[in-house]
């Protein structure tokens, strides 16, 4: 069978060789060591938690090393394409400041290696299918039905039975005739392009994985599809291509992939192109009602990063929460390294859970606070804004109307040694604040039944009466404590204690009095910081108004 002629006629447009591909995408020139990554989504849907997890992989692992990582579009699969993904992929790596050096961009691709979106590579791809041909090692399948993938197929038939129809189709069109070829060309009948893989799988082939280790698998021996009808490679074909003239040194993936990995080899070597180094990634889990693990799986809370920005978490404490996921000893380090980020940690492959990471809300609710209570009101404020700008625009009016006034709020408990932390989101930030704005402000809680309201109102009128905006916090509690006095409380916590019946309550029963009146809560942060904030004339009218509800009995 002359395989030239057969090349020529099934990619009679192809001109380019090989050799001219590799001189077109030559070595990169890097130090020694640096590690080339990418991180290659397929616009499918929306952006998942564990592909965030393993971008930030890829993104480490390249320039910790000095090295280079890009993004990659796979949108081979037309079928699965969603409109719009591309983009809100490209968006949200953007907004958690994924850095590419190289690739799709939100204003076209950056970089010599490209295209780097894979339908746009298909006169690359073509120069090697039709040198597979040549050298013998694929061949044309003329049968349209072949198109679908085996696994659409064999979630209805038999497996023994595809294997057997494999086996026939595997010699039915190894063997195809010239003439034949010929007159199907001439025809302008569709065809797939199949590898010529091995005979049998009897041998077998080793890959060393980064993550999980030496890996053995019987060799390739089904003639899986390189190009489909319309010319568009299967995922195995353009990893191999693109992987390599990209001169991805490490491919960092999901273990979904671990099964494909004897064609990966196969073409890698019928390509005579050098393997690159694999870590496949365990999915991440999470664990149910009955404390099971299972996969994080599409419906779960938190597996699209859309619902992260949707119940506002920052990006930042996003990462950092992956972060402590990715490497067991990245909390401990963070905990001694205090001011730096994630990405002045030393990131290890050897750190990284080989059975799969467990996602888990508390966790990240905790971490998040964490972040939080780190950043400067000013920061706080600004993401703050960004997220009700887009979420909740009347609480955006609210925090633009008076920044300094939203920015002294956010720096209560902040700066020292152990900041507050009162909230993992901007929805409970909203939450956490919202008395301080009188579009907001609420009685939540009630005064506990066991006081006579006539004598909380006296303690809101004297407390009214002998408030000064100048005093000083001594000064203020001083008063407090003149009014407890007065009105048979105990100003004393320890006095009270040791004989609470012969009060009517104590100084905290003061305090409680006038912040459930000028916050609405039971709880919040120190009173007399809250007033100074709030303002002489809020807190008054706050305090009249409670005292007119319990006049009403209210
Ligand atoms: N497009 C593939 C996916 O989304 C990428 C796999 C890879 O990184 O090679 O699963």
């Amino acid at each position: 069978m002359d395989n030239q002629l057969i090349a020529d006629l099934l990619f009679p447009e192809v001109s380019l060789t090989p050799a001219e591909l590799e001189n077109k995408y030559p070595e990169r020139l890097l130090p020694e060591g640096a590690k080339v990554t990418r991180f290659s989504p397929s616009p499918t849907g929306f952006l998942h938690l564990g592909a965030m997890y393993q971008a930030m992989i890829n993104e480490r692992l390249a320039h910790q090393s000095g090295g280079l990582f890009y993004l990659r579009i796979e949108d081979t699969d037309a079928k699965r394409k969603v409109e719009g993904a591309e983009e809100s992929l490209i968006r949200i790596l953007n907004e958690y400041q994924i850095y590419f050096d190289e690739g799709v961009t939100v204003n076209g691709e950056k970089g010599d290696y490209g295209p780097y979106t894979q339908t746009k590579r298909k006169d690359i791809y073509h120069v090697y299918a039709k040198e597979l041909v040549k050298k013998g090692l694929a061949y044309p399948c003329f049968d349209a039905h072949e198109e679908e993938s085996s696994q659409s197929r064999m979630q209805t038939i038999d497996w023994e039975q595809e294997q057997q129809r494999k086996k026939q189709q595997k010699i039915k069109w190894r063997s195809i005739t010239m003439e034949d070829i010929q007159q199907k060309v001439k025809e302008k009948q569709p065809f797939v392009l199949r590898i010529r893989s091995a005979d049998s799988n009897e041998q077998t082939v080793i890959v060393n994985d980064l993550l999980k280790g030496k890996l053995e698998f019987p060799e390739n021996d089904e003639d899986f599809v390189l190009l489909k009808s319309d010319g568009i490679p299967t995922y195995h074909f353009a990893h191999a291509v693109d992987d390599h003239l990209m001169r991805t040194t490490h491919v960092i993936r999901g273990e979904e992939w671990l099964s494909s990995l004897p064609k990966h080899v196969m073409l890698f070597q019928y390509l005579n192109f050098k393997m690159p180094k694999y870590l496949h990634t365990a999915q991440l889990l999470r664990l149910d009602e009955n404390g099971n693990k299972k996969k994080l799986s599409k419906r779960d809370m938190g597996a699209n990063m859309e619902d992260y920005k949707r119940l506002g978490y920052a990006p930042d404490c996003v990462l950092e929460y992956l972060m402590t996921i990715l490497n067991s000893n990245y909390e401990e380090w963070h905990s001694q390294h205090s001011g730096k980020t994630y990405l002045d940690f030393p990131f290890s492959m050897k750190k990284m859970n080989t059975s799969g990471a467990l996602f888990d809300m508390n966790k990240l609710q905790d971490v998040s606070k964490n972040v939080l209570s780190k950043m400067t009101a000013e920061q706080v404020f600004d993401l703050a804004s960004e997220w009700a700008h887009l979420f909740d625009p009347s609480f955006y009016t609210l925090l633009k109307s008076d920044p300094d006034y939203a920015i002294r709020i956010l720096s209560i408990g902040r700066g020292g040694k152990k900041p507050r932390k009162d909230f993992a989101t901007f929805v409970e930030l909203k939450n956490f604040i919202s008395f301080f704005y009188d579009e907001l402000f609420q009685i939540e809680d009630a005064y506990p039944v066991s006081f006579d309201p006539s004598v909380i109102q006296e303690v809101l009128t004297r407390y009214l009466q002998n408030y000064q905006e100048d005093d000083d916090q001594n000064v203020w509690f001083e008063k407090m404590k003149q009014i407890a006095d007065s009105l048979g409380f105990a100003s004393d916590m320890k006095a009270y204690k040791t004989s609470p019946d012969l009060y009517k309550g104590s100084i905290a029963d003061i305090s409680m009095f006038i912040r459930v009146a000028v916050t609405g809560r039971m709880n919040s942060p120190d009173l007399f910081e809250v007033i100074r904030i709030l303002g002489p004339e809020r807190m008054k009218n706050r305090i009249l108004a409670m005292t007119k509800r319990l006049t009403k009995g209210e």
